[in-house]
């Protein structure tokens, strides 16, 4: 296992379509047991394969809170065959877009199909954190950022702040 770089916007790559895995196999199982050391490292609650770099339709999440035992989900080419027509506001953050935070409204219920890593399908109902948690990741996989959903001068502000903080970074 291996902690990889996590891509920080603009990245051109965060913003590329992920493709269809196909067949879950051992280099697939490596790649997202690669995602959820680079996810821990960084202290996330999800990561999506696009932000370390790699075009794939492949999600990780650990919902579990500090002081519970580690619970690492991985969802493989992941879609969303229900939403509920409820939505719900939600403070949400990101790898990509470091130390920013801002209200996304989303449906409140999805049910999300996916290949787990045996290959088999399986269904979930996703409610509360996971139901958010879920979307934001699965938003990655098509190129969109939680900051994607504000209005343009509130997503340029933020992503301004990023780069300024990335540039004092880099000058240290
Ligand atoms: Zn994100």
């Amino acid at each position: 296992m291996a902690v990889r770089e996590v891509l920080v916007a603009p990245d051109p790559r965060l913003k590329a379509k992920a493709k269809p895995v196909g067949k879950v196999d051992d280099a697939v199982r490596a790649l997202m047991d690669d995602m959820v050391e680079t996810m821990y490292a960084a202290k996330g609650i999800g990561l999506a394969a696009p932000q370390i770099g790699v075009s794939k339709r492949i999600v990780v999440m650990d919902l579990a809170r500090e002081g519970e035992p580690a619970e690492p989900r991985k969802f493989v080419d992941p879609e969303i065959v229900w939403a509920s027509e409820e939505t719900v506001p939600c403070e949400e953050g990101c790898l990509s877009v470091p130390d920013q935070y801002a209200e996304v409204e989303r449906p409140k219920q999805v049910r999300v199909r996916y290949r787990d890593e045996n290959d088999k399908v399986q269904e979930i109902d996703c409610d509360g954190l996971l139901a958010v948690c879920i979307q934001h990741e699965m938003d990655h996989l098509k190129g969109v950022l939680f900051v994607d959903h504000l209005s343009a001068l509130k997503r340029s502000m933020i992503l301004r702040k990023v780069q300024k903080a990335q540039r004092l970074k880099a000058a240290e």
